[in-house]
């Protein structure tokens, strides 16, 4: 059978968990889901979290709340999931890509100043600059929250990789460095709630607006209405918004997951230390260290060393594939996907990016993951290596 990349883990408290709410009087708009946006609001330090029905939606409520229109710019990472720009794109907003750092190959701080120098200059500076934290390993916050006080954007965290992840010792999330913080609770990220996303802010006016997109645009608040209210029973919608809810059903899930969220890190960290010792001597490049951060290492990334090694990339995967070890890749650069390529985007001004793309291969990682696993991705590795190209 083959060992996945990555892979969720349910306990017996999360099927109870599950099932009480499947007993009660609410499935949707519950007590479920204010109680798990408190728990990971206070969790990770700050003071507001939105739960919505995945990470995509969350970035939407983010960028709309912030004030994202057509005619303003987002900028963000080309090694990312397509989301991190797509948000820029619902809101008819432009989207510009910023060349990654091969060390941490998190959106490198020069280029963005660089960039962010030249468009001063011609007065098309980015509304919001989206940092993801890749692999779960932290952005230089300090770095870009310096540049965003400078050049006047927002910063979001996409932080779908790094949920219990810490920067200077501070949980990513806690929004001291960024306007909105997005966790994604997809069955392969750091916890579950099946589908779902969380959106993290401490700034009340933002927390408002993003929950108002989430429901239909509609307030049952009579401060937040136009007119006066009809009667009890009165809602008005005052924007165009969306049914982005998350359940009870999720939310309970994610409460339950919530338990144990050091503890996956923990072991997640644990098994990314034993791949760093025994991949010692590969020709490959280990995932950055930094003592100012705590990775919640939600993904392994190598860089294969190609000019050290006579197979490429492809055949390196292949061969793991083919001997049950579910290598992946993470990312294919967003400018490669004939949607951006055929709106005008190309990779020439992203050389970093596309390095990285040629190397890039994910080791499985996940908390369930055994000590005989991991020995069968190195041995499998060691031999995909060395098998002659
Ligand atoms: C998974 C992921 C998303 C999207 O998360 P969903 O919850 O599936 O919408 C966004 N950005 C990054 C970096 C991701 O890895």
């Amino acid at each position: 059978m083959m060992i996945p990349y990555g892979k969720h883990e349910i306990s017996k408290e999360d099927k109870e968990a599950i099932l009480e709410v499947l007993e009660s009087n609410f499935l949707t708009q519950g007590p479920k889901v204010p109680e798990f946006e408190k728990l990971l609001a206070d969790k990770v330090g700050a003071k507001f979290a939105v739960a919505v029905n995945s990470a995509t939606s969350a970035l939407h409520i983010a960028c709309l709340s912030i004030g994202l229109k057509a005619g303003d710019r987002l900028w963000t990472t080309p090694i990312s999931f397509v989301a991190s720009a797509n948000c820029g794109l619902y809101c008819g907003a432009k989207v510009e890509f910023v060349d990654i750092d091969p060390l941490t190959n998190n959106i490198c701080v020069k280029a963005l100043e660089k960039k962010l120098s030249e468009a001063k200059a011609a007065n098309a500076l980015p509304k919001i600059v989206v940092a993801v934290h890749f692999s779960g390993f932290s952005c230089d916050m300090k770095q870009l929250f310096a540049l965003s006080q400078k050049y006047a954007f927002e910063i979001i965290e996409d932080a779908s990789h790094a949920l219990g992840g810490l920067y200077y010792d501070e949980y990513i999330g806690c929004c001291h460095y960024s306007t909105v913080t997005v966790f994604s609770l997809h069955p392969v990220k750091i916890i579950t709630t099946g589908e779902g996303g969380i959106a993290i802010t401490n700034n009340k006016n933002i927390e408002q607006k993003m929950r108002l997109y989430a429901g239909h645009g509609i307030t049952r608040d009579p401060k937040m209405m136009v007119g006066t209210p009809d009667g009890p029973w009165h809602y008005e919608q005052v924007e165009l918004g969306y049914n982005y809810r998350m359940t009870d059903i999720q939310a309970a899930l994610g409460i339950s997951q919530s338990q144990r969220l050091d503890q996956f890190v923990a072991k997640r960290n644990e098994l990314a230390t034993n791949y760093d010792k025994m991949l010692d001597g590969f020709p490959v490049t280990l995932p950055a260290a930094d003592k100012k951060v705590y990775s919640s290492r939600h993904l392994y990334v190598l860089r294969l060393n190609l000019e050290e090694i006579k197979v490429t990339r492809l055949e390196t995967f292949n061969y793991l594939r083919k001997h049950g070890v579910g290598v992946a890749v993470h990312y294919i650069p967003i400018t490669h996907h004939p949607f951006f390529a055929q709106m005008g985007y190309d990779n020439t001004y992203l050389p970093e990016a596309d390095r990285f793309y040629q190397q890039a291969i994910t080791l499985p990682l996940f908390p369930s993951m055994t000590d005989h696993q991991q020995n069968t991705v190195v041995n499998t590795l060691r031999d995909a290596l060395s098998a002659a190209g």
